[in-house]
């Protein structure tokens, strides 16, 4: 049997019915989108929208809800008072964003991830 590499339409040379290079580019970009949808499947479960934040970002916010919702201090998670505001707690995510909470009490309910800038904006007298 002969095994003479042809010219594809899409340019490429191989050999077979079809070529691999472009079989094998479909295949990739099959499985990247497939991860971005198993990704943003993932924002269903979270008690706040985190769709707009960088992968790091959400992947250490729900880090800090999930221990939350296990009961631990937010002291843990080096989170403080608003000095203005002190039923919201303010917890650093990475060094640009932070998870405010509000404290009801017995426990603490995650309002929303915010970046640095905002934090400063909604701070009065600066
Ligand atoms: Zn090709």
């Amino acid at each position: 049997m002969s095994r003479r590499k042809k010219n594809f339409p899409c340019g490429h040379k191989g050999y077979g019915q079809i070529c691999h290079k472009c079989a094998q580019q479909q295949a990739e970009q099959n499985q990247k989108k497939q991860e971005k949808n198993a990704w943003e499947s993932t924002f269903a479960t979270d008690p706040i929208d985190l769709r707009a934040l960088p992968k790091n970002v959400v992947l250490k916010a729900r880090e800090i809800i999930q221990g939350l919702q296990n009961q631990k201090n937010y002291r843990e998670f080096h989170g403080k008072r608003l000095r203005h505001d002190r039923f919201i707690i303010s917890i650093p995510v990475t060094r640009h964003y932070r998870l405010l909470c509000r404290d009801y009490g017995n426990f603490l309910v995650p309002e929303a991830v915010i970046s640095h800038e905002d934090y400063n904006v909604c701070k009065p007298g600066s």
